[in-house]
C-alpha cells in the first residue's frame, strides 16, 4: 500500500510527487498517457519564474525526472475508478488496483476542439488553445478567437494589445461571457466581431494561413490569419470519479484553493478543480497544497 496515489502526471500531479517524497511519503504516480500534461504542447513558456524561455516538453521532462530522482514511482495506466473504502482508498486503472492512504487527483482538462479538418495537424503552426502562452507570437499578425464565453473574451482583448486585429468569431450574437468583457472589446479598434458563424475550414499550407467562416444565414467568407486561437471551453477529465467526488455543472471538481473534496482522504490538484485562473504556476501551487492536505491527513489517521 502506497501513503499516496496521485492520478495524473501533468504539472499538478509531478509537483504533488515531489512535495510528497519530501515529505517522506510512499508515492505512485499513475499516467494514463504521456508525462506532462497539456504544457508539453507549448512551444515557449515565458511566464513561468526562473526560465524565461523553456520548452513545454522540456519543463515537463525536467519536474518528471526530478520527481523520478526523489523515489516516486511512476506507472502508465489509466485510472477508471475511486473506491472508498474509509482510511484505505482503492484506485482501479485499467491493468490492476492500487491501494492508497491519500489520493490526489490531478487528472486537468482537455481543450474542447472544433472539430474541424486539419485542426490536429496545425497545433502549434497557427491553432493554439493558450492566448497567453502563445499570443506573443502573432505580434502584429492577425488572427482569430472562436467562442463566447469569457475564457475567449479575454483572449481577445490580451490579443488586441499584440496583434494587429483581432476576429473574434462566435456561433451567436449573444455572449456567454460578461458584458464588461464584451464592452471593452467594442471599444477596440482592431477587434471585429464575426458573430453567429462558425468555422469550417482551416487553409494552410506549412502553417495556417487562412480560415473559412460560415455564417448562419449561409453566406461563407474567408479570412486571412496567421493565428486561430480555440477558446470554446474545457473538458475537465473527472468523470471516472464521479462517485467520490462532487463535481459542478461543468464536470469540475468542487474544491476550495485548500484541495480538499467532499470525500475525506481524497484531494484534487490543478485544472480538473474549479478555479478561476488556469495556469501552469497555479497548477503547480496546487500540487504542493493538496500534498499539504494530504499529509496532515495521514498523519492522524
Ligand atoms: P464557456 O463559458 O463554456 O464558453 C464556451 C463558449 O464556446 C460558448 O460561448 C459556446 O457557445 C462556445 N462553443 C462551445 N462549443 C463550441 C463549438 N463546437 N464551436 C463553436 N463555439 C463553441 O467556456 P470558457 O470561456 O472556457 O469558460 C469556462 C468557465 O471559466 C466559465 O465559467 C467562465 O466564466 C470561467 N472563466 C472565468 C474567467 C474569469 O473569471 N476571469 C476567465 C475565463 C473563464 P454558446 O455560448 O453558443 O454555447
Amino acid at each position: 500500500m502506497y501513503d499516496i496515489v496521485i492520478i495524473g502526471a501533468g504539472p499538478a500531479g509531478l509537483t504533488a510527487a515531489i512535495y510528497a517524497k519530501r515529505a517522506s511519503k510512499s508515492v505512485l504516480v499513475l499516467e494514463a498517457k504521456a508525462y506532462g500534461g497539456q504544457i508539453i504542447n507549448t512551444p515557449d513558456i515565458e511566464n513561468y519564474p526562473v526560465a524565461a524561455h523553456i520548452s513545454g516538453f522540456e519543463f515537463a521532462t525536467k519536474v518528471y525526472e526530478q520527481a523520478q530522482a526523489l523515489g516516486a514511482e511512476f506507472k502508465f495506466e489509466k485510472a477508471v475508478d475511486i473506491k472508498d473504502l474509509g482510511n484505505i482508498k482503492e484506485v482501479v486503472t485499467e491493468s490492476g488496483v492500487h491501494q492508497a492512504k491519500a489520493v490526489i487527483i490531478a487528472t486537468g482538462s482537455e481543450n474542447r476542439k472544433l472539430g474541424v479538418e486539419k485542426e490536429d495537424e496545425l497545433v502549434g503552426r497557427g491553432i493554439s488553445y493558450c492566448a497567453t502562452c502563445d499570443g506573443a507570437f502573432y505580434r502584429k499578425k492577425r488572427v482569430a478567437v472562436v467562442g463566447g464565453g469569457n475564457t475567449a473574451l479575454e483572449d481577445a482583448l490580451y490579443l488586441a494589445d499584440i496583434a494587429e486585429k483581432v476576429y473574434l468569431i462566435h456561433r451567436r450574437d449573444g455572449f456567454r461571457g460578461e458584458e464588461e468583457n464584451v464592452k471593452s472589446l467594442k471599444a477596440r479598434e482592431n477587434v471585429e466581431f464575426v458573430l453567429n458563424s462558425r468555422v469550417v475550414g482551416l487553409n494552410a499550407d506549412k502553417r495556417l494561413e487562412s480560415i473559412d467562416v460560415l455564417n448562419n444565414d449561409g453566406s461563407l467568407r474567408t479570412i486571412e490569419v496567421k493565428g486561430l486561437f480555440v477558446a470554446v471551453g474545457r473538458i475537465p477529465e473527472n468523470q471516472n470519479f464521479a462517485k467520490v467526488v462532487n463535481l459542478d455543472s461543468a464536470g469540475y471538481a468542487i474544491a476550495g484553493e485548500d484541495c480538499l473534496t467532499n470525500t475525506k482522504g481524497i484531494f484534487v490538484a490543478g485544472d480538473n478543480r474549479v478555479k478561476n485562473v488556469r495556469q501552469l504556476v497555479t497548477a503547480t501551487a496546487d500540487g504542493a497544497v493538496a500534498v499539504n492536505e494530504a499529509v496532515k491527513y495521514i498523519n492522524n489517521l
